[in-house]
């Protein structure tokens, strides 16, 4: 076959059709057939697979190149659709959205200019007035999308920056420069924040003292008194806070700092409020949308669809109360985007954006809304949100186990107890083995977390098809490992058998389910 049929264009539009259908049958195989959610396979037995690839020799047949995908990739890749993985906030995908995602590629639009996008620019424009009106955040608003949570963080501490600058410049009695501000420049957010934010203050060229970690309380939400202790301290000390941060949703908990609380001060301060609703989204278009009252009163928000929404990766926007702050990102380019376009009012969204060529996310949120609709999508968030309560009461009333806070989202962060004094100095130990031995199992996939410098297991419940009995069946999985740790390596007794489907009175629960067929 020469180089050229392979170009997606007028003469190989079935060339095309042929080779996305086999694609696709491999994967729709391959989802049907998962039993677990990851085989278990360790980098050093994986690795071999990738690099005995011979790059230099390709195999030209798609069909050769899936049958290698399979071995190098397919087999296996840890399958976020399974009902036992339970790890990260990573969600299984709406199949809407899975269309929308191979439109996108095959056109492959850039949404950073109209001349090359036209349609795909309204449309994320469209959805950019959705999400802010979900919000609330009124008439003046605008956002862009971006590449995930990490980056609309960015942006975000990007326009708060310069906000703050912008003030401190105009009411400063002599003539001050960027650079001298920069050092006195603060931002407040809670110990349980998202670790982008300190990333972020880093690279926008704030000093490791620029985020001051404001301490929570007892169900892990920002401590207001604390976060007021601290805005006088900086005015007291002649600093800048530039911006607070609330989480809705916090990574390790999903607890949402008390945003009405947070806007009163910010208020108060005349200080930027950025909202980090990476996780806590998906409550815009759920019946829980009280939880994130004062939602509204933020200037920023950060939403990663490809989080509550269900959307592939990647997915995720900022959105702002003032357009005019996105000012603070607009450069022109004679070859790209010239100032004479803006005063034309043609609508380039790189003015708006941090990256350049950017993919067009926004159509498969735009697929997914005109398939099933906001309200449908709602459905399956408030369905994990249901189950993580549910799985609270379980974990709660299981003695082999401790569960740190009563969930408002759908985490659980959790530990194993030994059941002998002896065995409790290995509680840290033991908890870090059973996630491995879990692991490498491929039987579950949950995360670990450390709160108050120890342990613990943490499930991120972002699947629907993850039943009550999956989630007992995993946490007997997790006290046999460490059953077996204790005696087996420190001759230690574990706790004596029960199960936590047994003790919860669940129907047809069987170790292991299969789903396969
Ligand atoms: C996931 C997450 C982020 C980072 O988002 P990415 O899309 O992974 O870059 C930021 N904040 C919170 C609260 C998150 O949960």
């Amino acid at each position: 076959m020469s180089s050229r049929s392979h170009l997606l264009n007028d003469r190989t539009a079935e060339h095309y059709r042929r080779s996305l259908t086999a694609g696709v049958e491999r994967v729709a195989k391959k989802i049907a057939q998962a039993d677990r959610p990851f085989t278990g396979v360790t980098p050093s037995q994986l690795a071999p697979a990738v690099s005995d690839v011979d790059l230099e020799e390709p195999l030209s047949d798609p069909a050769a190149a899936l049958d290698e995908l399979e071995k190098v990739y397919l087999r296996d890749a840890v399958y976020f659709h399974h009902p036992r993985y339970l790890a990260h906030l990573n969600c299984p995908v709406v199949i809407p959205a899975v269309l929308g995602e191979a439109v996108i590629s095959a056109v492959n639009s850039s949404l950073d200019t109209w001349d090359q996008s036209a349609g795909g620019t309204l449309i994320e424009r469209r959805l950019i007035k959705w999400t802010a009106d979900r919000i609330g955040l009124g008439r003046a608003s605008d956002g862009i999308f971006t590449s995930g949570g990490t980056q609309s963080n960015l942006q975000a501490l990007l326009l708060a920056r310069d906000e703050a600058c912008r003030l401190v410049e105009k009411n400063s009695a002599t003539p001050l420069r960027k650079p001298e501000i920069l050092p006195r420049l603060r931002i407040l957010t809670s110990e349980c924040s998202h670790f982008s934010v300190e990333k972020a203050a880093t690279l926008l060229g704030l000093g490791s003292e620029a985020v001051i970690s404001v301490p929570c309380d007892q169900d892990r939400k920002m401590r207001t008194s604390a976060l007021t202790a601290e805005l006088e301290r900086c005015e007291r000390e002649d600093l800048v806070v530039m911006a607070v941060v609330a989480t809705a949703g916090t990574t390790d908990f999903g607890s949402i700092d008390p945003l009405p609380e947070i806007a009163d001060l910010c208020e108060q301060a005349g200080t930027w409020m950025h909202v980090d609703a990476a996780y806590g989204c998906g409550l815009l278009v759920s019946r829980r949308r009280h939880l994130l009252t004062g939602i509204e009163r933020a200037d920023s928000v950060t939403v990663d669809y490809h989080k509550s929404f269900f959307q592939p990766v990647s997915s995720s926007a900022l959105l702002v109360r003032d357009e005019a702050a996105l000012r603070h990102v607009t450069y022109h380019a004679d070859y790209l985007n010239p100032a004479r376009m803006a005063e034309k009012r043609i609508p380039n969204q790189v003015d708006k954006s941090i990256q350049t060529t950017r993919r067009f996310d926004a159509l498969k949120l735009w697929m997914t809304l005109r398939i099933m609709g906001a309200d449908g999508v709602g459905e399956l968030f408030d369905e994990v949100v249901d189950r993580a309560a549910d799985a609270w009461r379980l974990l709660s009333d299981d003695p082999r186990f401790e569960v740190v806070t009563k969930p408002q989202l759908s985490t659980l962060v959790f530990r194993y107890l030994p059941p002998s004094p002896a065995g409790q100095s290995l509680t840290d130990e033991v908890n870090l083995h059973a996630r491995e031995a879990l692991f490498a199992s491929g039987e579950a996939v949950v995360a670990s977390t450390v709160v108050d410098g120890r342990h613990y297991l943490k499930f991120t419940l972002l699947n629907p098809e993850t039943s009550l009995s999956d989630i007992a069946t995993v946490l007997d999985l997790i006290a046999e490992h460490s059953g077996r740790f204790l005696s087996e390596r420190h001759g230690m007794p574990g706790r004596a058998n029960s199960s936590a489907a047994a003790s919860a009175g669940l129907d047809g629960h069987e170790p292991l389910r299969s789903r396969a067929s």
